[in-house]
């Protein structure tokens, strides 16, 4: 698969050949970063058409998210998507992390609020500068050239009320200046199909990433429907109460579940995908593996 360094990711979705994307995040603490460093090379050695790198929830784990994007991209020349988030921040946090996003040579950014886990509800908001995710969007357009991301929700988003309060907060989004999309995971890829449908009817043209998450472990099953409120279809949870009391079994066929929802995106039109590949290299090898007479080749032929 080709790999353009120092490129947009919009550069990468408007272009002619399917690309694949992997996730990783930051390590917890100091203790952990040669390991999340050692992962993530391996992951960036599969030469993906680009990485993202989250933003600890709360701002948790900030100064990782740019010492692992700023390695991979200086080492591996794989383009870096840096995730942000302003969910309790103040304007002059998010001023200090925009010049150091710049500082290491990032161009695309992720922007989100971040969620508002339960010790951030209960706390004190009055320094808090931001109540969305478009706010911030708003700040990355002013102060930089950058190729913005945002996150949107095929399933709807937890906070909202319906579909559509959440496709028109979407459209804002996109309004300010979000130059791509990339959607909560999902494991049936006709909500993915449908939810395309709604938002283009929106009026929102965008790039729309669909997030793929390979569930190789029975107990990752019940932490993504918790996170994300994900529909599980009968396919997928026939696959965890065959395998998933053996271990060697259910990541072979979390990797096959994956890579068919890939191929079944691929072959109906949708040329990028996003996978949340948690920081397991032999994951993301496993699906590149599956995938490689596909990938690197004209989605046009
Ligand atoms: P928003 O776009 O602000 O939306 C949040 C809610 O508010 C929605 O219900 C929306 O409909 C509503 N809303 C939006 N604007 C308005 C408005 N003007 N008025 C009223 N309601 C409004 N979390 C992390 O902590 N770190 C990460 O790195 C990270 N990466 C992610 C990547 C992806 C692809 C996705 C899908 C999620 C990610 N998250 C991450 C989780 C994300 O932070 C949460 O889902 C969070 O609850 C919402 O973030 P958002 O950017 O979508 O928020």
């Amino acid at each position: 698969m080709e790999v353009f360094a120092f490129m947009k990711i919009t550069d990468i979705l408007n272009g002619n050949d399917m690309s694949l994307s992997f996730e990783v995040f930051p390590p917890k603490k100091e203790a952990s970063f040669e390991s999340v460093k050692l992962a993530t090379e391996k992951i960036a050695e599969l030469k993906p058409s680009f990485m993202s790198v989250t933003y600890g929830a709360g701002g948790g784990t900030s100064e990782y998210t740019l010492s692992v994007a700023k390695n991979i991209k200086e080492k591996y020349d794989v383009p870096m998507l840096a995730h942000l988030t302003c969910v309790s921040s103040s304007k002059e946090l998010i001023a200090k992390m925009i010049d150091e996003i710049k500082l290491c040579g990032i161009e695309n950014v992720m922007a989100l609020r971040g969620d508002l886990t339960p010790e951030l509800e209960n706390s004190d908001r009055s320094a808090w500068d931001y109540a969305h995710a478009v706010d911030l969007i708003y700040e990355l357009k002013q102060k930089g050239n950058f190729c913005i991301g945002a996150a949107c929700y095929p399933e709807v988003h937890p906070e909202s009320a319906n579909q559509r309060e959440d496709i028109k907060h979407l459209k804002e989004k996109v309004d300010a200046g979000a130059d791509f999309l990339t959607t909560q995971m999902v494991f049936d890829n006709n909500l993915f199909f449908n939810f395309l449908y709604k938002i283009r009817e929106a009026g929102i043209f965008v790039p729309v990433i669909p997030g793929i998450m390979p569930i190789t472990n029975a107990n990752q099953v019940s932490r993504a429907v918790k996170l994300s409120g994900a529909f599980m279809p009968r396919r997928f949870t026939a696959m965890v109460d065959k395998f998933g009391s053996n271990p060697a079994a259910m990541k072979q066929a979390g990797i096959a579940y994956a890579t068919d929802q890939i191929i079944d995106l691929y072959a109906n039109g949708i040329k990028n995908v996003h996978v949340y590949s948690m920081n397991k290299p032999d994951i993301a090898a496993g699906i590149t593996a599956n995938l490689s007479e596909i990938l690197g080749k004209s989605f046009l032929e």
